[in-house]
């Protein structure tokens, strides 16, 4: 019999799909070296294919908060299955749900469930040009917002990662409706506005921005963002795919007090499941097809078994309080040792954290943007990367990421994953 390993899969994957991957980070090109293929997970473990464990900081890119295998969600879906698999027709399930959401994210008043976070922006922005009858938006370099033609200007992670900034394929007349300025600038944003009066649908912006490594907003950032739409008549779309149900059951808009027109949702939406959803106020919403005039449809859009998965994911996060003083403290106890290990190798790299996200970028300056995020060493970090996954720790692979921890953390591999950090650092710099 043979064995299939990571290399021999990598291998035969490269002759029937691009580049042997479904999605471009995927194959470990900002860090060298093959990908690992994974074979299953429990808990805050991975397996892959050559029989290694790795403890993972990762987690499916944030569905995973309850670590992976989560007994509640496997059952939720197990039983799910044997109804059928879907029916083109409204479910029960799909109520819940949508009531759950409305209940748990402040600014969300109705919402309509799409497949990914892609969906979920590319639907956002056509029904805020639909409200406001304007063409242009404007979104930040370096922010991520799913892979829609409007969004692949200064695009962040992925996009840098391969060096393609601005996809080929996206005309030239999208991208000029599309306008950019840096994150946590709000003069560029305002300068924006001004030339562009009446002619602006939406703002898009990631409120605590995952996809250019972990960049916080400045105090003031988003508030003014807020009152420069209210002002303008411009649709504030905060994208919580990566945040939403993670910073706080509610995402940023409840951890930091400003709240959007429109949010996008996804990742822990689904559980682990491909679902998306956006929703907003009802005013807004209710310029969505069949009542409205703004058309988005999806043949398995609100599918039960997605839904089995992502309900049972929000009930449990709903009902949990806990949870996130749980990852506010693995947060909060990796954050101060991986602190305390740069301070005792004399070295001086900035670490970014909110909650259960954070990023260490291999440069001294505070990172606040795009530019800033670009300072960092990133061949410096592929060491860091493989040295890391030697040591049974797999990272996100790539300097422009977020790092996404789940509450299968105990203490123990806490321990482990600081200790492992100490010595990668070691290795790739003071030894070196
Ligand atoms: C992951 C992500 C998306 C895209 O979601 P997909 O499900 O990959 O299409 C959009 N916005 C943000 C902020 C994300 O992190």
């Amino acid at each position: 019999m043979i064995t299939d390993t990571s290399h021999s899969l990598f291998e035969k994957a490269k002759s029937y799909i691009p580049g042997g991957v479904n999605s471009p980070v995927r194959a470990f090109k900002a860090v060298g070296g093959n990908p690992l293929f994974i074979k299953s997970a429990k808990g805050p473990y991975l397996y892959d294919e050559d029989g290694n464990r790795y403890l993972e900081l990762i987690n499916s890119w944030g569905p995973m908060i309850l670590g992976h295998a989560h007994e509640l969600i496997e059952k939720a879906v197990k039983d799910a299955v044997s109804s059928s698999l879907s029916f083109g027709a409204p479910t029960r399930k799909e109520v819940e749900m949508a009531e759950l959401i409305t209940h748990m994210v402040p600014s969300i008043e109705k919402v309509r469930m799409v497949n990914s976070g892609t969906e979920a922006t590319m639907s956002a922005i056509r029904l805020a040009r639909g409200y406001t009858g304007r063409a242009k938006i404007i979104k930040f370099e370096g922010c991520y917002h799913g892979h829609g033609d409007s969004f692949l200007i200064a695009a962040g992670s992925g996009a840098v990662t391969t060096g393609v900034p601005d996809s080929a394929g996206v005309t030239k007349g999208t991208a000029n409706d599309t306008l950019t300025a840096p994150f946590n600038d709000l003069q560029a944003v305002q300068t924006l506005a001004d030339a562009n009066k009446g002619n602006i649908a939406a703002i898009i912006v990631e409120p605590v921005a995952g996809n250019m490594g972990l960049v916080l907003p400045q105090p003031g950032f988003l508030e003014g963002l807020r009152q420069l739409c209210t002002k303008e008549g411009i649709v504030l779309v905060f994208d919580e795919v990566m945040t939403g149900f993670r910073l706080a059951k509610g995402g940023v808009q409840e951890r930091l007090g400003v709240l959007p027109d429109i949010t996008t949702l996804g990742k822990i939406i689904g559980g682990g499941m491909p679902v998306g959803a956006y929703g907003g106020k009802k005013e807004i919403m209710d310029f969505v097809s069949p009542v409205g005039p703004v058309y988005q449809a999806g043949t398995l859009s609100g599918n039960p078994i997605a839904m089995s998965a992502g309900l049972a994911m929000l009930h449990y996060l709903n009902t949990h309080p806990e949870v996130y003083t749980q990852l506010e403290n693995i947060g909060n106890k990796l954050v101060s040792g991986f602190t305390e290990n740069l301070k005792k190798l004399g070295l001086s790299y900035t670490i970014n954290h909110i909650g259960s996200m954070f990023s260490i970028f291999f440069t001294d300056k505070p990172v606040v943007d795009f530019d800033s995020a670009k300072t960092s060493d990133t061949v410096l970090f592929g060491k860091y990367f493989q040295a890391m996954l030697n040591k049974g720790i797999y990272l996100a692979p790539s300097q422009y990421e977020s790092l996404f921890l789940s509450t299968a953390l105990t203490d123990e591999h806490i321990q482990t994953i600081l200790q492992a950090n100490y010595e990668s650092l070691e290795e790739i710099l003071v030894k070196a």
